[in-house]
């Protein structure tokens, strides 16, 4: 049977009884649990298998909630919030005691968003405590942006997907941290850095790719949103289709420009050069692409501004071996 509901009752009802929901977000779908429940938490951890440097994002119904999660909010992160939320920016701000450490992975720091959801803003609302919620995938695996996605990877070990329709970003969000008030990008994601200095001014860049754990933003690893077909990302496509011509090759495509009777599938992003329509169909291809039982997937690298930028970060960590 089914875990994909629409019924929000039945996900408050979950939630209030300590156990998960996946939830949908304008980013990608996540799961999601009471951050003040050591019984949730425990769960998320364990159904994504996810280690446990790896700290959560907390998701808050209204800009007022701020105040009850963090101590100090700089100018520029106010600025960032009035700007962007509810939307996909998430801001890691020093953490009040009563938030818990498991949420933190012991940090001083906690990181915050406001979903652009419906669905999820009404659930929010809802509820008596914040969720924690990271993308709804097992641990290194392509992150879902439809329910159907998240049932495929977890309909044996949670209750329910709230099913609110594909994910309009489609990649996750993008995180700041601050350093002496100043603003940092931690992770890049579905707002742009150009959107991002339009508000802050000049930013500065830490999205580090690291095997090892990395004291600012800690998960962020190498290897990560990654297919099970051996995947590469090129500059060169016709080279890489002509390297693996005599195998079972798929290709991901900005755009249409390739006829090459040497691919045996492949997927265009956005035949009309859209960076936003690239980053909202770029998970489901490559779950599409991962079904076709292909020898290797050869994604082209994409234009390296506005989204392109974080959608090429998103390809070198699914292809890092
Ligand atoms: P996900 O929930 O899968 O989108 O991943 C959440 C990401 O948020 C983690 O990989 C961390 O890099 C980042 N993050 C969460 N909390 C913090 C924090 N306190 N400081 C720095 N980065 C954080
Ligand atoms: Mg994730």
């Amino acid at each position: 049977m089914s875990i994909i509901s629409k019924d929000i009752s039945k996900a408050v009802e979950l939630l209030n009884k300590e156990e998960l929901v996946a939830i949908p977000t304008e980013t990608v779908y996540g799961l999601a649990g009471n951050i003040f429940s050591k019984k949730a938490i425990a769960s998320i951890f364990k159904t994504k298998q996810r280690p446990k440097f790896n700290p959560l994002i907390v998701h808050i119904p209204n800009v007022e909630y701020l105040d009850k999660i963090v101590e100090h909010i700089p100018e520029k992160a106010k600025a960032l919030a009035n700007a962007f939320w509810p939307g996909p920016i998430t801001l890691v701000l020093k953490k009040k005691a009563s938030i818990p450490d498991l949420i933190t992975a012991g940090k001083d720091t906690v990181a915050v968003r406001i979903p652009n959801h419906p669905v999820s803003l009404k659930l929010l609302r809802q509820l008596e405590f914040p969720l924690a919620a990271p993308s709804a995938n097992p641990f290194n695996r392509i992150s879902p942006t439809s329910a159907q996605h998240v049932e495929d990877y977890f309909k044996d070990t949670i209750k329910m997907v709230l099913d609110g329709g594909v994910c309009k970003k489609g990649i996750e969000s993008t995180i700041i941290g601050f350093k002496n008030e100043e603003p940092i990008i931690y992770r890049l994601g579905s707002t742009s850095i150009e959107d991002i200095e339009r508000i802050v001014g000049k930013i500065e860049i830490k999205n580090r790719k690291s095997k090892v754990e990395n004291p600012d933003a800690p998960g962020m690893l190498e290897r990560h949103y990654a297919p099970k077909t051996k995947t590469i990302l090129t500059n060169d496509l016709s080279n890489s289709i002509e390297e693996f011509k005599n195998q079972r090759i798929g290709v991901l495509l900005y755009n249409n420009i390739l006829n090459d009777e040497a691919i045996d599938f492949k997927i265009v992003l956005s035949e009309d050069n859209n960076l936003e329509e690239a980053a909202s169909k770029l998970y489901d291809a490559l779950h599409q692409l991962d079904k076709q039982n292909l020898d290797i997937i050869i994604a082209e690298q994409l234009p390296d501004y506005g989204l392109g930028k974080s959608i090429n970060d998103r390809l070198e960590r699914a292809t890092k071996n």
